[in-house]
């Protein structure tokens, strides 16, 4: 089997996770989170969201997040944003990377964003042009890929047709999302084998949820469609407010352990990332949706 002998996890918990969480964990906590993160080796992350407070009150810290993070120490923060007014906080607040939302289907483009899919692309250009000139790294997401909660599947043309407008705005970073999880292996290496054909040049990277226990088959399957960034939440915390059925964020617990087994390096230290997990089980005062423990990390029959 054809693999990468390195893959970079984007951990996205932060924010993905955090926003679908009933308590508001309070920033000093945000901050410990992030930074036992990076201590387990993770390099890039989503810190935040420049979204209105009043849509997503748990984000509503996102400048004294950003303040509060060490610098200087190579690692990506990012902040995604809806628009240039959340493009203006984003570069304010110091961020490295700020991360643009689409979708690949009208219904949720319209329940999530209150526009259409073009209306909303159009608004990425101006914003991939700010980002070159300020130094700022600009990626975008793309929702609703493999399925929509409303409308199911968009075909293989409408992906094409989204994904071609993303990259003539001038984004060369584009994640394809499974934004309720309900990809399956065939259909992920299928999307990423055409996408990467159809556009040599461009970064892909790819954002799965666990609704279906399907995850780690459809990382694998992406693994071998070439692709090798992967969107992961801490604890698989997540959801999306408004796909219906939506469950939680592949956990980046379980992906690094299955890079690891599989002897892909990801540069993370699996023992540090337990830490930060127990750290944000304690934080949201509830049992995360992780397969993998610390248990199984020390079970002696050689889980390492
Ligand atoms: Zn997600």
């Amino acid at each position: 089997m054809d693999l990468p002998t390195s893959v970079e996890i984007v951990e996205v918990g932060p924010r993905d996770g955090l926003q679908n969480e009933a308590t508001n964990v309070p920033t000093p906590e945000k901050i410990s989170l992030i930074e036992a993160l990076t201590a387990a080796g993770i390099g890039r992350l989503e810190a935040t969201s420049f979204v209105s407070p009043r849509a997503i009150p748990q984000l509503a810290d996102a400048e004294d997040v950003l303040s509060g993070l060490p610098s200087g120490n190579g690692v990506v923060y990012g902040g995604l944003i809806p628009n240039e007014r959340g493009y203006e906080r984003a570069k304010a607040a110091g961020v490295g990377e700020v991360v643009l939302v689409g979708a690949a289907t009208e219904s949720y483009c319209r329940a999530n964003l209150n526009r259409s899919v073009d209306k909303v692309l159009d608004g990425f250009t101006p914003i991939a042009a700010r980002g070159r000139e300020d130094g700022i790294h600009v990626r975008a997401n793309i929702s609703t890929v493999f399925g929509d909660p409303f409308e199911g599947r968009p075909d293989r043309d409408q992906v094409l047709r989204v994904v071609s407008r993303v990259v003539e705005s001038g984004i060369e970073d584009i994640v394809l999302s499974d934004t309720i999880g309900i990809a399956n292996p065939r259909q992920v290496f299928d999307v990423f084998t055409l996408v990467r054909e159809a556009h040599p040049d461009i970064d892909f990277g790819a954002h799965f949820h666990d609704t279906r226990g399907l995850a780690a088959a459809n990382v694998l399957a992406t693994l071998g469609a070439g692709i090798t960034s992967f969107d992961a939440s801490i604890g698989g915390l997540g959801g999306s407010p408004n796909a219906p059925g939506a469950g939680g964020n592949v956990a980046t617990e379980d992906l690094a352990y299955m890079l690891a087994q599989m002897g892909i390096e990801t540069g993370i230290d699996l023992d540090l990332l337990m830490d930060a997990s127990d750290l944000l089980e304690r934080l949201v005062g509830h049992p995360l949706k992780t397969r993998i423990d610390r248990s199984l990390l020390d079970d002696p029959s050689g889980a390492r």
